[in-house]
């Protein structure tokens, strides 16, 4: 039996009693709880998902709250985990909310993930997206990608073993700084609400199905911006020599977490190695005109890009690597290198 809460999901003939016992029945990971993170988060307690799994290295900031639904003025400062946790606990309801702090990589990632039959993308970075898609085609997992910027974003469904994964459609991460990250090209809540509204409807039809429905499920690629009021689909179709789910490797999840940020020891600086192929290099010039509105001072220098931002000062090298002065946190420099160079 159901409880009368959910009244109107059994209603719902696609769904139904058993539909909702699987949804009670379900664990996912959401990595990542600010603005696509903390909408999925929201509406899977609401759902009545069984177990809910956040992992987010992030505090909440001023600029947050026009668009990550779960903070509030009160949550400034505090980690991210603990505001979406102590908000979600709010609505009450079935789901057990487990909330990490802390940054998801290759040696935490199996563990978190532990138990979950779904992963919710709600991250801010391409470098955590790779590392998914590895994780999910090796283990079998299915996981939703989602991405927004300005008043557009992406949503695709990637289910092991029928249909693309994140590289048959994007083979490798861009270069850091070569494409719009909410940093520098902002970003509108109702493009949030309508990326996360189409994983969580995809993550309510996968966790509430069973095998035959899930074998009908076709993952797709759908654009969609709320500006221009479009939305259509891309062709998804699968690369059959596609380095993850075509030829099996998995260089993300292989890649050692220790090497990616490490900090410089006794010198207040953190160096970031930002994940990608080799042969990829960031177009540092192009970086430092992008960048002039938004930070201090971005310039070339002897063929590095320096800047400063929010106290710390910034070179990044022709290979995207990068150091960063004025601090020894390293999920601070990580998580600043992620949203201003889009790693
Ligand atoms: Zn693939």
């Amino acid at each position: 039996m159901t409880s009368p809460r959910f009244d109107r999901q059994v209603r719902f003939a696609a769904l139904g009693a058993g539909g909702q016992e699987r949804l009670e029945r379900s664990s996912v990971l959401i990595v990542g709880c600010g603005a696509l993170g903390g909408s999925l988060a929201m509406t899977l307690v609401r759902s009545g998902i069984g177990r809910v799994v956040l992992v987010d290295r992030d505090v909440v900031e001023l600029s947050n709250l026009p668009r990550q639904v779960l903070f509030e003025e009160r949550h400034l400062g505090h980690a991210k985990v603990q505001a979406a946790a102590e908000s979600l606990a709010r609505i009450g309801g079935p789901t057990r909310v487990e909330a990490h702090a802390l940054h998801l990589d290759s040696d935490n990632l199996a563990e978190l993930a532990q138990g979950c039959e779904l992963v919710l993308d709600g991250t801010d970075n391409l470098a955590t997206r790779y590392l998914i898609n590895d994780f999910a085609i090796d283990r079998g997992v299915p996981w939703i990608y989602g991405g927004v910027v300005g008043a557009s974003g992406l949503v695709m469904p990637v289910i092991p073993g029928a249909g693309a994964c994140l590289r048959c459609i994007f083979p490798d991460p861009a270069p850091p700084g070569s494409l719009p990250t909410c940093d520098s090209a902002g970003v509108l809540l109702p493009a949030v609400s309508a990326i996360a509204a189409l994983q969580a409807g995809a993550a309510l039809r996968w966790l509430g199905s069973d095998a035959h429905g899930r074998a009908t499920f076709q993952a797709q690629l759908i654009e969609l911006d709320v500006w221009q009021l479009e939305a259509h689909h891309v062709p998804a179709t699968r690369d059959p020599d596609c380095p993850c789910c075509g030829r099996r490797e998995f260089p993300f999840l292989d890649a050692s977490p220790h090497g990616s940020a490490i900090s410089l020891c006794g010198r207040n600086t953190v160096q970031i190695r930002p994940a990608r192929v080799p042969g990829a290099r960031p177009d540092l010039e192009r970086i430092a005109q992008s960048l002039a509105p938004f930070v201090s001072d971005a310039r070339l220098l002897d063929g590095l890009l320096v800047f400063r931002v929010e106290e710390l000062a910034f070179t990044v090298f022709p290979d995207g690597r990068a150091l960063i002065e004025g601090t020894s946190e390293l999920d601070r420099a990580r998580s600043l290198y992620d949203r201003i160079l889009g790693s």
